[in-house]
This record gives structure tokens, C-alpha cells and sequence, in this order.
């Protein structure tokens, strides 16, 4: 695996700080509230990220997960989001905080929160660890972003390319031949 890693965007440490820093955030956010957080995951990018932050929450935490497909196999390009199975998370009156990897275009997102804005959650927020920023759209909210990172592939950290890459620690981009 390392063999296929040309450069270290984010070291796994860098990433270990800001996912605290986002957790106290969010946690900031829903002091007040009696009910605790319900949050909804998008997989499975984000298995790593959330497993990680939900440790980080001193507060009472369900988690649901939501099934996306953009990408399939060997392409780095999304071919248009679509939902995959049903939402499997009770949302209806909750205080919903859905996660994800990575905003690239903001399709994943849009469809993701429209599904759960549908189901009447008391509150909808949204937690991404990447950001690509000169591609996110503005209509599409995203209320707390560990990192903005340039416009390029990235693997790690939960991150997949064809399935693979999840398990490093850091964020990476991959050596050319990989794509060969
Ligand atoms: P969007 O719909 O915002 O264009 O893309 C979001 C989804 O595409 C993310 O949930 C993620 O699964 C995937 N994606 C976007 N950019 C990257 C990237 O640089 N690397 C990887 N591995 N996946 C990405
Ligand atoms: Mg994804």
C-alpha cells in the first residue's frame, strides 16, 4: 500500500488534533439540548472519521447511516449521486448531525439532506471532514469542515479508490501507475 502513496496531503496526527477541535465544536453547538444528537453517516467514507469524533462527544449520541453511490470501481469522477437501500436512522423530531468525508460538488450532500430534511428532524446540521472549496456549491450548507484541500484525488482516512486506500491514517494521493 505504501508503495502506491506519492505524497501525504494530511498526517494522521494533523487529522487526530482537528477532529477534537471539530468534536468541541459540535458539542458547543448542542449544549442546550435535552435529547442529545442522532448522527447519520454517510458510508461509507465516513466510518473512520465518525468513529473517531463520536469519541471525542460528551454527549448522548445515536448514529444511522445513510448508503450513497458516486463513484463505482475505478473512477475518480462522480457519475451523479444516488441512494442506496433505505435511510436507516429514526430522524423524525431529532437533533440529526450527518457526517461525511469529503464535499466535492455537493451532490452527495444535497441528495443526503433532502432525504433527511423530508423525514422532519427538529434540527438538520452538517460535518464534513474535507472540503474541496472552489467546487462546493453554496446552496449546499455545511456547518463544520475539518480541512479545505486542493482540487485533487484523495484516499485515507476512510477515503477508497476502487475499495481500497481506506485503512491508512493519513490523507494521501495516490502515484499515477495506480490508475494505470
Ligand atoms: P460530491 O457528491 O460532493 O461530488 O462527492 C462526494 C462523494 O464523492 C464523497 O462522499 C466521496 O465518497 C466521493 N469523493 C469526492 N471527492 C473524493 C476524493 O478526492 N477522494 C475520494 N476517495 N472520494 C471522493
Ligand atoms: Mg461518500
Amino acid at each position: 500500500m505504501q508503495a502506491d502513496i506519492d505524497r501525504i496531503l494530511i498526517p494522521s496526527g494533523q487529522i487526530a488534533a482537528r477532529v477534537k477541535q471539530l468534536a468541541h465544536d459540535i458539542t458547543q453547538t448542542y449544549a442546550d439540548s435535552e435529547q442529545g444528537l442522532m448522527i447519520v453517516c454517510v458510508l461509507s467514507g465516513s466510518i473512520v472519521f465518525v468513529a473517531d469524533l463520536i469519541r471525542h462527544l460528551p454527549i448522548k449520541t445515536k448514529i444511522g447511516s445513510i448508503a450513497v453511490s458516486s463513484y463505482k470501481g475505478k473512477t475518480t469522477r462522480s457519475l451523479g449521486p444516488a441512494l442506496i437501500g433505505r435511510l436507516e436512522a429514526d430522524v423524525a423530531g431529532r437533533n440529526v448531525l450527518l457526517v461525511d468525508d469529503i464535499i466535492d460538488t455537493g451532490q452527495t450532500l444535497r441528495l443526503a439532506q433532502n432525504e433527511l430534511a423530508a423525514q422532519g428532524p427538529a434540527s438538520l446540521r452538517t460535518c464534513v471532514l474535507l472540503r474541496k472549496p472552489h467546487r462546493a456549491p453554496r446552496d449546499v450548507r455545511v456547518d463544520f469542515v475539518g480541512f479545505d484541500v486542493e482540487d485533487v484525488f484523495v484516499v485515507g482516512y476512510g477515503l477508497d479508490y476502487d475499495g481500497d486506500y481506506r485503512n491508512l491514517p493519513d490523507v494521501a494521493v495516490l502515484k499515477p501507475h495506480v490508475y494505470d
